[in-house]
């Protein structure tokens, strides 16, 4: 049975705002009731999936529907399903209310992103509903842990059960949203992502008496070092990718604007300081947590040797945790089929490849040999920008923005099924 686009439309939304009622907050995370929810929906319309649950509370679900050609590679849908957590008193309405008010759905992982897991299951449900059979297998996979480094989602699957998740491609988030450039709008699709180098340094120095000042201390030195650390930037890197992408923004690199700063060079922040133990005892030992964050093409050596400059011989740095970049090729059919249908949906607007500073699950679904895009579209109004509601207070998803992704992402999953609207919408 075809579904009718419109009750496809309050279906999907429904599952958006029942997704949002569940407290998945990471940590603790508890993405078993997400998991559970999801595992529901696909089981009624007889859809078979695996519940990996590698401790208590913390699962993921992962659902396959099979394709024509079992032998070309699946397309996967990925969302995460835990969330970060809300300075409650910071919002304007209830967190996890998913309430319908000014023409948005507001709570916690309204964006953040819940709102393709639901898109991700009513494709599923409404391809299976229509009987209508893709060219290649479709797996849905919503994990738990994204927020916390993925320890427990997706990490935890591409090492423990890889044959679940292996996929030619992705499309999984931080992509496809409206980026408004003075009067010009932009859809950036995520196709390369930092990785991330943590450091632990810690410098010693003289201990003593409080009562007894002295300026070589540990403490002294580390905030020194602090300071130069936040001051001098790392060496500027143009990767192939950003000089393509600024050029299509029409923007010169030396005139990158803040947002684009992070993509054209490693970083490195400060984000825990540690020194001390008593109100009257100079410490004999200072330590800070470095999050560093590499370029495509750079590695844990190399970020090391730049952080070096900063810093000089002395201190200890001791690598706490690494994960690599990654970057897919834009030169693929899919990309060209996202660009393309992207442009026609919001006429005048360009998509282009963007590289995200951050990490996500994508990195380890590209260590299985995905080509993996952040397309999660939803059209976004210049007074609602992106950077806000992503991890912000009042997250909300716009309802009509919402929509009108919906439409456009199916249109793009359906085509590269090998189908058409209406095989599956009536
Ligand atoms: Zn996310």
């Amino acid at each position: 049975m075809r579904t009718p686009w419109d009750s496809f439309q309050r279906e999907t939304l429904d599952h958006l705002r029942a997704l949002v009622r569940l407290d998945t907050t990471n940590p603790p995370g508890n993405e078993r009731i997400a998991a559970d929810y999801l595992g529901a929906a696909l089981g009624r319309e007889s859809i078979e999936c695996v519940t990996i649950e590698p401790q208590p509370t913390r699962a993921s679900i992962v659902a396959r529907l099979a394709g024509r050609d079992r032998t070309r590679p699946p397309l996967m849908l990925s969302s995460h399903t835990d969330v970060v957590p809300v300075e409650a008193s910071r919002w304007t309405r209830e967190p996890f209310g998913a309430e319908v008010a000014q023409g948005c759905v507001w709570g916690r992982g309204a964006i953040d992103m819940k709102s393709k897991s639901a898109m991700d299951l009513c494709l599923a449900l409404a391809i299976k509903r229509a009987g209508a059979l893709p060219e290649c297998d479709l797996i849905i996979a919503a994990v738990a842990d994204e927020e916390a480094g993925s320890e427990l989602g997706a990490r935890y699957l591409a090492e423990h059960h890889p044959e679940l998740i292996r996929a030619g491609h992705v499309l999984n988030e931080t992509g496809g949203f409206t980026l408004h450039l003075g009067e010009r709008r932009f859809y950036p699709i995520q196709v390369a992502e930092k990785g991330f180098v943590t450091v632990k340094m810690t410098v010693t120095g003289a201990p003593g008496h409080g009562s007894m000042p002295r300026a070589d201390t540990a403490i002294a030195w580390m905030a020194d070092l602090i300071g130069r650390i936040t001051r001098t930037p790392m060496p500027r890197r143009l990767t192939p990718l950003m000089r393509r992408t600024l050029a299509d923004l029409g923007i010169p690199p030396d005139k990158a604007p803040p947002l684009f700063r992070p993509m054209l060079s490693n970083t490195v922040s400060p984000t825990i300081v540690r020194a001390g133990y008593k109100d009257n005892v100079i410490p004999g030992e200072a330590c800070v947590i470095l999050d560093g964050r590499t370029l495509p093409g750079a590695d844990e050596r190399s970020f090391l040797l730049e952080l070096r400059e900063i810093v000089g011989p002395e201190p200890l740095l001791e690598v706490v945790k690494t994960a690599p970049p990654v970057e897919a090729s834009h030169d693929t059919a899919l990309f060209d089929l996202i660009k393309s249908r992207t442009e026609a949906a919001d006429p005048g607007a360009r998509a282009i490849p963007w590289m995200l500073p951050g990490a996500t699950d994508s990195k380890f679904y590209a260590q299985l040999g995905a080509t993996c895009y952040g397309f999660a579209p939803v059209r976004l109004d210049p007074r609602m920008p992106f950077g806000s509601l992503y991890h912000g207070n009042d997250e909300r998803m716009p309802i009509d923005g919402f929509l009108w992704g919906l439409r456009l992402y199916a249109d793009v999953v359906l085509d590269f099924l090998g189908l058409r609207m209406e095989d599956v919408f009536a």
